[in-house]
């Protein structure tokens, strides 16, 4: 059995890494950037997290992708970067499973079929995540993951990532 992979967005190392837990740690040079400014994890980041730069196959697969799905406007530059870092990965070592709470970042990789971790790091701990579907206009919650637009007034629904 190998050991697992993560590929790990800013919010992991800003809640806190599972830094006794065996596993590969992978991100890229912007999230690192986001991060270091934040000095948190720095000597886990020098022992165990390998950065690596997507490539640009990837990355323009990515954002074709995204353009589809019509997520591309919800995902910034380092979220690009870590969908094609996932990319990358995959098939070579059995891949890394992505850690995002993000739901246009967890949209597209399901679209490219890379392998998403069921968890998000909160506050130290690995939990599981519940999505809260709400209508910005008429207040009301939904439960249909597939659902974009409210049936009842046609705003663009939010999603956010909830852990309660
Ligand atoms: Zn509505």
């Amino acid at each position: 059995m190998s050991e697992p992979a993560y590929v790990l967005d800013s919010t992991a190392f800003y809640a806190g890494i599972p830094y006794q837990g065996s596993g590969r740690y992978y991100t890229t040079y912007l999230v690192l950037e986001e991060v270091k400014h934040h000095n948190v994890g720095s000597s886990f980041i020098q022992t165990r997290v390998m950065v690596t730069e997507p490539s640009p196959e990837s990355t323009n697969r990515v954002k074709t992708t995204a353009a589809k799905t019509g997520d591309l406007g919800a995902l910034s530059q380092t979220d690009i970067s870590l969908l094609a870092l996932a990319l990358d990965l995959k098939g070579a070592d059995g891949g890394a499973s992505l850690i995002s709470d993000d739901f246009a970042v967890r949209n597209v990789a399901e679209v490219l079929s890379i392998p998403l971790a069921p968890t998000a790091m909160k506050g130290g701990e690995w939990k599981n995540i519940t999505w809260k579907i709400y209508c910005r206009g008429c207040g009301k919650n939904y439960t249909n993951p597939k659902l974009v637009v409210c049936p009842v007034c046609g705003t663009q629904l939010v999603r956010k990532a909830s852990n309660a």
